[in-house]
């Protein structure tokens, strides 16, 4: 036993326990960001955590770190491969397609949830953990790009982060970029003694994601190498700065970073990130872009989409740090009750008072216990008040209410008013 407690007993390496002290925090981040996208007209929808795997080869991109090495993928019993989600865009095209939620309409949709990648495990990166996914279809002008940029740019300000900076790139039309691309193989060719390993590998079959290279060796050699900016096409530059003109007017700080990228075919046009210096090396909170060669890729009609994710145990770690003022999920008010006369009565009791009290958080003691464990209980659960009921309170139809936070007299209140007098005592902290 004592070996399958230490062995057994343990989350999944990189799978984290939320702990109930922990959940308020995130229930504020979800609650805040979910009123953000619900503001701008963004609709949820829920996706499986598991697809077949061939889905995520094709719209991830074979040659990208998530497919060679960090997918969870397994046969099932039928012998079908599936993989647990690393991501939700391609989740959410195959939703779309399947449904056909893309014919003559646009769409805005959000989703939340976890996703799994077999990466390192540190501070900031595990594998599992959780992602707001927006994702818009059927809008090819720069104005769709702008707006998801002030989404995010509320959505920081809502939570009380300051100090995001926003870097952002143009990636060309596929055309402009297959020249660009040339021209940084031919580069990279050139000094391919100074390619690591990984850059080897891509240089045939990815060669932009060798730009997005963490590795220390390799940054001389990328600094150096021909600039996206220069092989732009007349249409994405007027993209580009249609989506600059926009942010410019909106008083968005930006930075243009010629070395942003996603690899794949079927980005276009806008990229960006948002970055924090308040995390160490997992400093990316947020990254999208335009997609508008995926839905076609995947087998639909073309259609420009543009999306982004965000990493919520990354804002939350920035929330924490920020020292935000988070909303309290302990109980208003602890009921104390001693003897069963007052065990049936404090039951219904609590409940006409949650009825009558909106938002109101009531805890009742059960089973048992003296008043002084239940007052011990009382003030642990971080209530400020105890609500007292015992047989004599249930004959005069009384309850005793006991500051727990303050020095303040107890006072014993009739059922009839004991409403009113809660909501007075706790204007100002209930709920909603
Ligand atoms: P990185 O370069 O840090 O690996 P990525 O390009 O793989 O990031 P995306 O696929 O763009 O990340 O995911 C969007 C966001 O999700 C990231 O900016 C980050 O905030 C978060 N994220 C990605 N992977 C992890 C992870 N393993 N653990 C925690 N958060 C993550
Ligand atoms: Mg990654």
């Amino acid at each position: 036993l004592t070996e399958f407690m230490a062995k057994t007993l343990q989350a999944v390496r990189g799978m984290n326990d939320i702990l109930p002290a922990e959940t308020s925090a995130w229930q504020y981040l979800e609650d805040t960001l979910r009123d953000v996208v619900h503001a701008y007209g963004y609709s949820e929808i829920r996706l499986p955590l598991l697809e077949k795997t061939e889905l995520f080869k094709r719209s991830i991109g074979e040659v990208t770190d998530i497919v060679e090495k960090e997918m969870y993928t397994f046969d099932d019993r039928n012998g079908d491969s599936l993989t647990l989600r690393p991501e939700g865009t391609a989740s959410c095209v195959r939703a779309c397609l399947q449904h056909g939620l893309l014919h003559n309409q646009v769409q805005r949709l959000w989703y939340m949830g976890p996703m799994f990648r077999h990466e390192r495990p540190q501070k900031g990166r595990y594998r599992q953990f959780h992602q707001v996914g927006v994702e818009s279809f059927g809008m090819p002008g720069p104005d769709i790009d702008a707006e998801m940029i002030f989404m995010t740019a509320r959505m920081w300000e809502r939570l009380g982060l300051a100090g995001a900076s926003l870097q952002i790139n143009s990636l060309g039309t596929q055309a402009a970029r297959a020249n660009y691309r040339n021209a940084l193989v031919d580069y990279l060719q050139a000094h391919a003694d100074a390619l690591d390993e990984d850059s080897t590998r891509r240089l045939s079959s990815n060669p932009l994601r060798i730009l997005d290279s963490k590795n220390p060796a390799m940054q001389e050699l990328i600094a150096a190498a021909p600039r996206l900016p220069d092989y732009l096409d007349e249409e994405s530059a007027e993209h580009f700065a249609g989506f600059c003109a926009l942010l410019d007017a909106a008083g968005i700080n930006y930075e243009i970073n010629p070395r942003l990228v996603r690899g794949l075919d079927y980005y276009s046009k806008t990229v960006f990130e948002w970055v924090t210096d308040q995390l160490g090396a997992q400093g990316t909170i947020c990254a999208g872009g335009r997609y508008d060669g995926l839905v076609e890729y995947l087998g639909g009609t073309a259609t420009p989409a543009f999306g982004f994710a965000l990493g919520l145990e990354r804002l939350l770690a920035l929330l924490m740090s920020a020292d935000a003022k988070l909303p309290a999920n302990e109980p208003h008010i602890y009921m104390v009750v001693s003897g069963a006369a007052a065990t049936e009565r404090g039951l219904v009791l609590a409940d006409e008072l949650r009825d009558a009290v909106p938002g109101l958080r009531l805890q009742v003691n059960c089973s048992g216990g003296s008043f002084k464990s239940q007052f011990k209980r009382a003030d642990r659960s971080g209530a400020d008040f105890a609500l007292v009921i015992g047989d004599e309170e249930v004959v005069q139809k009384t309850a005793v209410l006991k500051p727990l936070r303050n020095k303040a007299d107890q006072e014993t209140v009739t059922h009839s008013v004991l409403a009113e007098r809660v909501g007075n005592l706790l204007s100002g902290k209930l709920d909603g």
